[in-house]
């Protein structure tokens, strides 16, 4: 791994006024570049080519660089051209699923906002659920062979891929008869989960270490296919088709007010937890995936720490960011202002 010391010697090398906030052409790239140049940042998008074009006619982008393939970004040469920028690369969830955790804590030498360790926390299902119990929060249960399933489960494959491939069984015989579509080399690493039944509520956040904050900057509620649209005729179906949970879309949702605190709770106890696990812990843009059952209460089933795609329906705010600041504040220009905050001490934000 890549230790903070080497990262902040790159940092005491760079001429602070001329940082460049830099990203992966795609996930939540727009927001972030946006963000990024409301802050006063320079900035440049990483992409594949023929994508040129697209994020050329936004005029958020200063300079777009091409890769074949993402991976290449950690080539030697190509960190050197980043790095002669003054590069501060912003992870996102493609960005994460393309260069993948492991070569972003043990190959990329360019600094990435926020805490690298964080990522093999929250990619790892095991040190997950960890940091999710030390917090103190509802979790699912979890079965560890398809002959325990005793009751309505969803079976989950490694990589945010968005839901593709999970399925639902009741028992065994139902795990084993839907295992069967799936692809021989990835049946073996499964998770099986208690299916939480209530609403989903995927609320933002940002934990800022220089004030030592949570903000609540917005909530959405992932808009899934098939599974969202099977309800809707639920009633009709006599035979019902096999959900899938495949991220389409995100939809806004505002909480109740009363169930705010709970919410904030939350994520003050996971940013105390990820202290305790992993110094300094969580820093920046999080997310938690939760389900509010019928008792109100909370069951956080995933998180996600660095900016999330639901976050691009706040572009221009969301209610709840609005109450801590007077101007439109996406995640993506609250990450750039961080990183304006933090002026000299860039060390406090990048570890
Ligand atoms: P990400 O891209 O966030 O990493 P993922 O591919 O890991 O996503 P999950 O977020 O774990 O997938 O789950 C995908 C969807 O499956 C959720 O949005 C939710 O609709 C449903 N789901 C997952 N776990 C549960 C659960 N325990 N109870 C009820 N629904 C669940």
């Amino acid at each position: 791994m890549i230790s903070s010391d080497e990262i902040h010697k790159v940092l005491e090398g760079y001429d602070r006024k001329k940082l460049t906030i830099a990203t992966i052409g795609s996930h939540t790239a727009i927001q972030i570049l946006k963000g990024a140049k409301d802050e006063g940042f320079r900035t440049l998008v990483i992409c594949r080519p023929g994508r040129e074009k697209f994020y050329r006619r936004f005029g958020i982008a200063d300079e777009i660089l091409s890769v074949k393939d993402y991976q290449d970004i950690l080539n030697a040469q190509f960190q050197q051209e980043l790095l002669k920028r003054n590069v501060i690369l912003i992870p996102h969830g493609s960005f994460v699923e393309y260069v993948e955790a492991k070569n972003i804590e043990n190959r990329l030498r360019v600094p990435v906002f926020g805490n690298r360790a964080v990522l093999d926390w929250e990619s790892n299902r095991a040190r997950e659920r960890e940091w999710l119990r030390k917090a103190g929060l509802r979790i699912p249960g979890e079965f560890s062979r398809p002959e325990d399933i005793d009751r309505l489960s969803i079976v989950k494959f490694p990589g945010a891929r968005g839901g593709r491939n999970y399925f639902l069984a009741n028992n065994a015989m139902e795990f084993e008869e839907n295992i069967k579509g799936i692809k021989l080399e990835d049946r073996e690493n499964f998770t099986i989960q208690e299916y939480i039944i209530g609403i989903r509520f995927y609320p933002h956040y940002f934990y800022s270490p220089l004030k030592d904050r949570v903000e609540l900057l917005g909530i959405d509620i992932r808009y899934e296919t098939n599974v969202d649209g099977v309800a809707r005729i639920s009633h009709l179906l006599t035979e019902h088709p096999n959900p899938s949970f495949v991220v389409a879309g995100n939809i806004p949702v505002v909480a109740r007010e009363s169930l705010l605190p709970s919410m904030m709770d939350i994520a003050e106890n996971l940013v105390n937890a990820s202290k305790a696990l992993f110094r300094p812990g969580m820093v920046g843009p999080f997310c938690i995936e939760s389900i509010c059952t019928e008792e109100l209460e909370f069951v956080v089933f995933e998180i996600s720490a660095r900016i999330v795609a639901g976050t691009n329906l706040y572009m221009q705010g969301s209610p709840y960011s609005q109450l801590l600041y007077r101007e439109p504040m996406s995640m993506g220009r609250r990450i750039a202002r961080e990183i304006k905050e933090a002026g000299k001490r860039l060390d406090r934000v990048i570890y």
